[in-house]
């Protein structure tokens, strides 16, 4: 058995022929359950599932056979390294290689991976972010295996490593990482579901899982562009840049033909993660030029986010292969649609329900309701903090910019559920009729939503037929914080409406009068925030202040959400944060913020006073001495006043808007100088998002309109022109 598999997997790996048959190498780089079966004898196989099924830990017999059976496998396919593979709190992944290899006590050299390396490893902690939560206890940091996440080989050069997906947490058992909160909030939502589910009289559950489907936006651009542009190498944005004269006004580029060069890319990405067992299902143009898609099929959410993380990782491997630069920030190119991440959500049991599908029986109806109700009730409480979950320096400059949702979260339902929602609240449907929730139609719900929903693209949190599609995500963010929010904010909810039904039922009504008065007072409860119109317009805004939503700006505002004791005990209660890790969070996503703004601003300084100033001032040369020329001999041939006068004004438009832009680049310097001197990270984060940031506006308007000014060959900085329409 393991003679035959190893000779298929290294077949697989060294030489695929044929591409088209995704399935027979589907997972093939990926310690998967067919790997596992093949290299791991019986009986620890079964018991490994089981103690993923559990959630319990592995002993430390199981780890040891599971290792031997890794290391054989990983080996047989090339790898001589392996890596304890994590998501410290900078959004990205981080690994550290080790070496099989290991000398004997008589000398002989030998390949070794013990029970004990697979389940925890020790990097070095100190060069990953804490926000501050080490300092006072241990220096030190672990990994820790998370078996519910399939072991990888990553392909880099000539070299093949063997990933391991692990957690990261400090000493005292702290979390160090984006991964071990989103477990923490996978498990207080299965509990409160299962409660809920118990009050409904549903039976059979043992878990209850959270899915997520992430539909990943990205830009690819020529690397000959790139590597001209300061601003996009160092903040992955650009920071100055005229509009071309054809934008995406036509929008001919959505869903048109994919560019074959683009095509081949695509392919390439598709056949790695393919490879990595990662289910890469749509592939299409986006409504910018250059700007395009790719989404996987849905798993759970852990899963699925690490998936997400190595989606953008092969993309940028691939990318620059091919010779393109990958952008992944959410506004790239300012005036130009920016990128965003869908994240689709749901809930359903390990019977396989799921809990948001409109179900064809009455007692199912009533369940998809209390559900559906439960997100309205938890987005509504906790829409704030939804916010924060997704605010960073690039999605800022994508939210609410006409093109992506706003900062104020809304939830859109669809016309039909619109409708059953209000005639369950005005009390014209009784759900104890059987044949009255048949009449409610909800079988329909996927097939109605559907196409309504593509129709409202403006909703920031969309219900899609059997999901909700966060769809303000930025672009670059891992999903780990969104998820871990709406799981966090649903297990609250859940455990709220399963509260008020059991009073019912203990005050004496029966359980279902108990469901349905609870599902009309949440209704009514909720309403405020389900908004069925246009999010970019201006009622929208009207409406979030009539209706005390929270809309909040930007970055600063949002992260000043994880100060409330309010919101701090609500990951308190369910386990998923502590009040020191949310402190540690908060620190890090406000230092990022400040880092990130002081590095934008010291990036169009260099670029102003390295390459924008000098080209104007080349150029003014140029048409001074041509000024001069014509000066000179303009009565000679008979130039008119008029004529020279006209020549003489654009000299001088030329002139003065290199002096402006002179003064305001020596005014910048001040603005950028004077953050250093302020006190606390608040303080300096909100000095970025109000002075800093619509300073460096200020300027750059300047410099686009001498861009429009200057002789291109001239101007060294690519043009948006060359960078969005040249192939
Ligand atoms: P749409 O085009 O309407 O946005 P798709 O059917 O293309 O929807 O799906 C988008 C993403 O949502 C895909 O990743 C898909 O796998 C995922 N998805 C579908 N059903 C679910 C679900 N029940 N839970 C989470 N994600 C889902
Ligand atoms: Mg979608």
């Amino acid at each position: 058995m393991t003679g035959n598999t190893k000779q298929t997997n290294k077949e697989v790996l060294l030489s695929i022929e044929n591409k088209n048959v995704v399935s027979s190498y589907f997972g093939a780089m990926t310690f998967d359950q067919k790997a596992m079966r093949a290299r791991l004898p019986k009986e620890v196989f079964t018991a490994l599932q089981d103690t993923i099924r559990a959630g319990r830990e592995i002993t430390e017999e199981i780890a040891g056979v599971v290792a031997h059976g890794m290391k054989e496998w990983a080996m047989d396919n090339g790898a001589t390294h392996y890596t304890h593979w994590f998501q410290p709190m900078t959004g990205s992944t981080a690994e550290k290689h080790d070496a099989f290899l290991s000398i004997d006590r008589d000398g002989t050299p030998i390949e070794r991976f013990s029970g004990e390396q697979l389940i925890q490893g020790e990097p070095d902690a100190s060069s990953f972010p804490s926000g501050g939560m080490r300092t006072t206890f241990e220096a030190r940091g672990y990994t820790a295996w998370d078996p519910s996440s399939p072991a990888f080989l990553m392909k880099g050069g000539n070299c093949v490593t063997l990933c391991i997906p692990t957690v990261f947490i400090s000493y005292n058992g702290e979390a160090l990482d984006a991964k071990t909160p989103l477990l923490r909030s996978m498990n207080a939502v299965s509990k409160a579901s299962l409660r809920l589910l118990e009050t409904l009289g549903t039976k059979g559950v043992s878990r209850v899982k959270t899915f997520a489907g992430v539909e990943q936006e990205y830009f690819l651009i020529d690397k000959k562009f790139y590597s001209e542009r300061p601003d996009l190498i160092m903040c992955g944005r650009t920071l100055l840049g005229a509009m071309p004269p054809k934008g995406q006004q036509l929008e001919d580029h959505y869903f048109g033909a994919i560019p074959d060069r683009v095509l081949e890319f695509m392919q390439e990405v598709e056949h790695e993660l393919y490879l990595l067992g990662i289910p890469a299902k749509t592939r299409h143009n986006e409504v910018a030029p250059h700007q395009f898609e790719i989404a996987p099929l849905f798993e759970e959410a852990n899963v699925a986010t690490d998936h997400n993380l190595l989606i953008m990782e092969v993309m940028r491997k691939i990318a620059e292969k091919k010779g393109f630069a990958l952008l992944l920030l959410e506004k790239p190119f300012a005036g130009i649609n920016g990128s965003g991440k869908h994240n689709n959500w749901s809930i359903g049991t390990d019977t396989g329900v799921n809990l948001l599908d409109p179900g064809d029986t009455p007692e199912k109806n009533i369940q998809f309701l209390v559900f559906l109700v439960a997100v309205l009730k938890g987005v509504y409480k906790r829409a704030d903090v939804l916010r924060m979950s997704i605010s960073s320096i690039g999605n800022d400059h994508r939210l609410g910019a006409n093109e992506a949702p706003p900062a104020v979260v809304t939830v859109f339902l669809g016309d039909l559920l619109e409708r059953v929602l209000d005639a369950i609240e005005s009390g014209k449907i009784d759900l104890k009729t059987e044949k009255q929730v048949l009449n409610l139609g909800l079988s329909q719900v996927p097939v109605v939503n559907k196409d309504y929903t593509d129709r409202n693209r403006t909703s920031p949190f969309a219900f899609t037929g059997n999901k909700f599609e966060f769809r303000a995500v930025g672009s670059s963010q891992a999903v780990s914080v969104p998820n871990m929010v709406l799981n966090t904010l649903m297990a609250e909810a859940v455990d709220d409406m399963a509260d008020t039904i059991e009073a019912k039922i203990k005050a004496g009504k029966d359980r279902d009068s108990a469901i349905l008065e609870t599902l009309r007072e949440e209704i009514t409860a909720t309403k405020a925030i389900r908004y069925p119109g246009d999010n970019y317009s201006d009622a929208l805004q009207q409406a979030a202040k009539e209706r005390g939503l929270p809309n909040l700006k930007n970055t600063p505002e949002a992260l000043r959400v994880l100060e409330s004791k309010d919101v701090q005990s609500v990951f308190v209660k369910y386990g998923v944060l502590s009040v020191e890790e949310i402190e540690s969070r908060l620190n890090i996503r406000l230092e990022r913020y400040v880092k990130g703004v002081d590095i934008e601003a010291r990036t169009l300084q260099l670029m102003l006073k390295t390459l924008v100033i000098p080209d104007v001032s080349e150029y003014q040369g140029d048409i001074g001495s041509s000024f001069n020329n014509l000066l000179s001999a303009s009565d000679e041939i008979g130039l008119s006043k008029a004529a020279l006068k006209s020549q003489a004004g654009h000299y001088r438009t030329l002139a003065e808007n290199l002096s402006l832009l002179i003064d305001l680049t020596s005014e910048l310097d001040e603005v950028v100088e004077k953050l250093e001197t302020l006190d606390g990270e608040f303080a300096k984060a909100d000095y970025c998002a109000d002075t800093i940031l619509p300073f460096m506006l200020k300027v750059r308007e300047v410099a686009d309109r001498l861009e429009l000014m200057v002789d291109r060959s001239r101007w060294q900085l690519p043009t948006y022109s060359e960078m969005l329409f040249e192939h």
